[in-house]
């Protein structure tokens, strides 16, 4: 199983670690947590 990586809070902040750690490592297996009901567009 490859690695995974799970970011809590899916602000500006999240939204930019998310595409930032998939461009290093498009083979990462990336899960975003949000308690909130929307999801930023940031990246
Ligand atoms: C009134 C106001 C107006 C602003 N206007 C602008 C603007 O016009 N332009 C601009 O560039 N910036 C603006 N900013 C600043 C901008 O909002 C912040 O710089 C940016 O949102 C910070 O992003 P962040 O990801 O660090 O934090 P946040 O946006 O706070 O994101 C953190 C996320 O984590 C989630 N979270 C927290 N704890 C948990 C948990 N335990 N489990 C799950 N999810 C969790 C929260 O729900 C939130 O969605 C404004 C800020 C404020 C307060």
């Amino acid at each position: 199983m490859g690695k995974r990586v799970v970011i809590i809070g899916a602000g500006a902040g999240g939204a930019s670690v998310a595409a930032e750690a998939g461009r290093r490592d498009p083979s990462l297996a990336i899960a975003m947590i949000e308690q909130r009901g929307q999801v930023s567009v940031a990246a």
